[in-house]
C-alpha cells in the first residue's frame, strides 16, 4: 500500500480571531503564497507562476470551502514541502458549539490578534476552549502597519489576559507605517519584506540599535526552551552553542506539549510575515502523529481508542455538511484511523446504515482534486451520503465506534419567523431548510393553529446567528417573535383509570373502552408502551389505535398543553362491542383515558436545565456569582483555569435570556460563558403558576 503523503508532512490547523482582526485576509496570503511556492517547485517556474497570479487576480482566491489544502516549502529548507489542512473555524466564535466541533478536528492553531486592540474578547472565548484540548497554537500580531499598532503592547495583553506561556520568536522592525522587516530570534537575523509581493525576503544583519534588545529577548526564548529539554540545559548553563535545528526541535516540543505559545508578527494586508508563519506552522505545530490516539465509544458504550494509522480500521468524523454550487451537498470529514476509498461502504454508528462512499475531493483555494482513497491523518470531502450529519462518526463496520457522542438535544428554545417581505417566504423556507442540513441542532416546524414558522435550537445567541445568516448567506430579511422556552410536563405518581367514545343512538354507533395505568419514568427514558390485556377484552386489532391514541395524546399535557415525555402506559382492561367498534373510537377513548389518569397521576411542569461554564478574570468573580444566584442558579463547582476563575452551574434556560448582555457589561466584555442543555427539571410551583397563567392568556 503506496502511502498518501507523509503524515509527518502533514499539518491540520484552522486560524482563528476576533472578528474584523484579519482572519481571512491571513487566510487569503497563506492560499497566496502556498500557490507560489507550489508553483515554483514545478518546471516552468516564472510564467506558471505569473499566470497563476493572473487568475487568481481574476478571480479572486476563493477560501469558501470548509477546509482547503495547499503545500509549502519551508523557506530556508525548500526541499521539505508539507501539506496544510486549512480548516475553515465559524466567522462568529462565540457559538460555541460549533466552534468546539471545528477545534476538535484540528490538531494546531494559528490565533490571529489586531496589533492595535490586542486581544479582544472573542479571542478570549476561542482561547479558552483551545485550552480544553490544551491545542498547541501560535499568535500572530496582525496588522502592524496600522496607526497606532503596536508589538509590545499586543504581547502584554497576551501575557496579561490569556497566558504566560506567550514568547516572542520575533521582534519587529520598525512599525505602524515604517514596518519594514521582523528579526528571527533563533537565527539573530532581520528580514526585510520587499515592496512587490514577488519579491524574497531580503536577509541581513540585525541593525545595531535593535542587537541589544533581540539578544535580551533570545535569552528568554532560549531559556524556555532549554527549561523544556534537559540536553540543551546543560549545554545552554555551560554556555555551549546551541544548534538552530536543536532549537526549532527543543521549541517544538514546547509548543507540542503547550508550554509555550510562539508569538509572531506581520501585516497580512501588505502581505508581510505570512510566509514566516507558514514557516512556523510547519516547525512548531503537530502533524497527525504528534497526538495521543482519538478517544471513542463502541456500541456497547465502551471506551476505545484508536491510533492514527493506516492499519487500524476505519473511522473518521464529519465535521461540517455544506452545499457546494457545483457538486451538491458535501460532508468534510477527518479521518483518523485507517484508509477510506472511494466506492466503499461506511457505516454510520448513529443511523446504523452503511453508506456507499462515492466521490473523494480534496479543495484547493483553486480547484478540486479528486481522489481514489485518503488515507488516516487526511482531511476530505465526499458527495452523495444519504443520511449523515454534522457530527456523525464514519466507520469499518466491523469494527463501529463512535468517536463524539452524537445525541443531539432536543431544543430547548423557539422562536417565530416570518419574512419582512411576503415574496421572501419560499426563500426563507429554503434558507432554513440549508441551514437544518448543516446544524443537527436546529430544528423547523409550523406552529398547528396559526401556520407561523418556528425554528427551535439551543440557546437564544443559535437561533439569533441563524437569523443572521439567513440574512448574510441568502438575502432574506426576517422578523421575529420572543424567544419561548420549550417546556414540557410529566407525571409524578402511578395512577390507572378509564376512558370512553361510547355513541349509541340509532344507527351504526361508536364504541371504545380502554383502561391504561400511567407510570413515572426517570429522565430521558421517554415513552413505553405495554399491552397486559388477556381474554381479548380490546381485540388485538385495536391495540395499534390505542397506543396511538396515547401517543396523541401526550402531545398536549393537561397542566399547560406541554409535550408529556417519560411515562410508561399500560393497557390492562377494557370492552368492545361487535359491530359498533372501530379503531377510530378506541383512538379516541386512548386520548381521554391518558386525559383522565393524567390528571390523577400529580402531573407537573418541566423546564430545560442549562449546564452552564462562565470564564471570569478574578476581579469579576463574586458578581458573577451573584448574577448567577439571583437567575435561580445552582453552583456545581469553582477553580482557576490560567489566570481565570470557572464557575460551573446550572442554570433553567427561562433565566438565562440576556445572559450573554448582562455578562458583557458585569465583566467589561471579559468573561466568556458556554450553555448546553443538560436536563428537564420540575419548575418550582410558583413559577410553575406564572407560566400556566401566562399559558392560558
Ligand atoms: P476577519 O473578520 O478576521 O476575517 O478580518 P478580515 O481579514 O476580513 O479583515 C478585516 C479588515 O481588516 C479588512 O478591512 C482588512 O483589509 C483589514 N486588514 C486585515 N489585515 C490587515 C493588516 O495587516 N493591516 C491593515 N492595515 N489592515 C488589515
Amino acid at each position: 500500500m503506496s502511502r498518501d503523503y507523509p503524515l509527518e508532512k502533514v499539518r491540520n490547523i484552522g486560524i482563528i480571531a476576533h472578528i474584523d482582526a484579519g482572519k481571512t485576509t491571513v487566510s487569503e496570503r497563506i492560499l497566496f503564497f502556498t500557490g507560489i511556492s507550489h508553483k515554483i517547485g514545478e518546471v516552468h517556474e516564472g510564467e506558471a507562476i505569473m499566470d497563476w497570479m493572473a487568475q487568481e487576480r481574476e478571480r479572486g482566491i476563493t477560501i469558501t470551502s470548509a477546509a482547503t489544502t495547499c503545500y509549502w516549502r519551508p523557506t530556508d529548507k525548500p526541499e521539505e514541502e508539507c501539506r496544510i489542512n486549512l480548516i475553515d473555524t465559524p466567522g462568529h466564535i462565540d457559538f460555541t458549539v460549533e466552534v468546539q466541533r471545528s477545534l476538535r478536528v484540528l490538531d494546531g492553531a494559528v490565533i490571529v490578534f489586531d496589533g492595535v486592540a490586542g486581544v479582544e474578547p472573542q479571542s478570549e472565548t476561542v482561547w479558552r476552549q483551545a485550552d480544553k484540548f490544551n491545542m498547541p497554537r501560535i499568535c500572530f500580531i496582525n496588522k502592524l502597519d496600522r496607526t497606532g499598532a503596536n508589538f509590545k503592547e499586543g504581547l502584554a495583553s497576551i501575557e496579561k489576559k490569556l497566558t504566560q506561556k506567550a514568547i516572542p520568536i520575533q521582534l519587529p522592525i520598525g512599525q505602524e507605517d515604517k514596518f519594514e522587516g521582523v528579526i528571527d530570534l533563533l537565527k539573530m537575523k532581520a528580514y526585510y519584506f520587499g515592496e512587490d509581493i514577488k519579491e524574497p525576503l531580503r536577509e541581513a544583519e540585525i541593525p545595531d540599535e535593535l542587537m541589544s534588545e533581540a539578544k535580551d529577548y533570545q535569552d528568554i526564548l532560549i531559556e524556555r526552551i532549554a527549561a523544556e529539554r534537559s540536553d540543551l540545559i546543560e549545554k545552554y548553563f555551560n554556555n555551549e552553542e546551541i544548534s538552530l535545528d536543536e532549537l526549532r526541535a527543543g521549541l517544538r516540543q514546547a509548543v507540542l506539549n503547550y508550554k509555550i505559545v510562539p508569538v509572531m508578527c506581520g501585516s497580512a494586508l501588505k502581505n508581510k510575515g505570512v510566509q514566516h508563519l507558514l514557516d512556523a506552522v510547519y516547525y512548531y505545530l503537530p502533524n497527525p502523529l504528534d497526538l495521543p490516539p482519538v478517544e471513542g465509544k463502541t456500541l456497547d458504550g465502551e471506551v476505545t481508542k484508536r491510533q492514527t494509522s493506516e492499519d487500524s480500521p476505519f473511522a473518521a468524523l464529519v465535521f461540517k455538511i455544506a452545499s457546494d454550487p457545483y457538486v451538491g451537498t458535501l460532508a468534510y470529514f477527518r479521518i483518523y484511523s485507517g484508509i477510506l476509498k472511494q466506492g466503499s461502504y461506511a457505516l454510520n454508528p448513529r443511523t446504523g446504515k452503511k453508506e456507499r462512499i462515492g466521490r473523494l475531493l480534496r479543495m484547493h483555494s483553486n480547484h478540486r482534486q479528486e481522489m481514489e482513497e485518503v488515507h488516516a491523518g487526511g482531511i476530505a470531502a465526499t458527495v452523495g451520503l444519504k443520511d449523515t450529519r454534522t457530527g456523525d462518526t464514519l466507520c469499518d463496520e466491523n469494527n463501529p465506534v463512535i468517536l463524539e457522542s452524537i445525541e443531539f438535544p432536543d431544543p430547548v428554545i423557539s422562536i417565530r419567523v416570518e419574512p419582512k417581505a411576503k415574496a421572501d417566504q419560499d426563500k426563507l423556507d429554503n434558507a432554513l431548510r440549508r441551514l437544518s442540513e448543516e446544524d443537527p441542532t436546529l430544528r423547523i416546524s409550523r406552529d398547528a393553529d396559526t401556520n407561523e414558522m418556528i425554528i427551535s435550537g439551543m440557546g437564544e445567541l443559535h437561533l439569533d446567528i441563524i437569523i443572521d445568516r439567513v440574512k448574510r448567506e441568502f438575502n432574506v430579511e426576517a422578523n421575529v417573535g420572543r424567544p419561548e422556552v420549550s417546556y414540557r410536563e410529566t407525571i409524578l405518581i402511578e395512577a390507572e383509570g378509564r376512558g370512553q367514545y361510547i355513541h349509541q343512538s340509532g344507527g351504526r354507533g361508536q364504541y371504545g373502552d380502554v383502561c391504561v395505568r400511567l407510570t413515572p419514568r426517570q429522565r430521558g427514558e421517554g415513552f413505553k408502551f405495554n399491552n397486559i390485556i388477556k381474554g381479548g377484552a380490546i381485540p388485538q386489532e385495536y391495540i395499534p389505535a390505542v397506543e396511538k391514541g396515547l401517543k396523541e395524546a401526550m402531545g398536549e399535557g393537561v397542566v399547560a398543553g406541554y409535550p408529556v415525555i417519560d411515562v410508561e402506559a399500560t393497557v390492562y382492561d377494557g370492552s368492545f362491542h361487535e359491530v359498533d367498534s372501530s379503531e377510530m373510537a378506541f383512538k379516541i377513548a386512548a386520548t381521554r383515558a391518558f386525559h383522565e389518569v393524567s390528571r390523577q397521576a400529580q402531573p407537573v411542569l418541566l423546564e430545560p436545565i442549562m449546564k452552564v461554564e462562565v470564564v471570569t478574570p478574578e476581579e469579576f468573580f463574586g458578581d458573577v456569582m451573584g448574577d448567577l444566584s439571583a437567575r435561580r442558579g445552582k453552583i456545581i463547582d469553582t477553580f482557576d483555569r490560567e489566570k481565570t476563575k470557572v464557575i460551573d452551574a446550572e442554570v433553567p434556560l427561562a433565566e438565562m435570556f440576556g445572559y450573554a448582555t448582562t455578562l458583557r457589561s458585569l465583566s467589561k466584555g471579559r468573561a466568556n460563558f458556554t450553555m448546553e442543555f443538560k436536563e428537564y427539571y420540575e419548575v418550582p410551583r410558583h413559577i410553575s403558576e406564572e407560566i400556566i397563567a401566562g399559558r392560558k392568556r
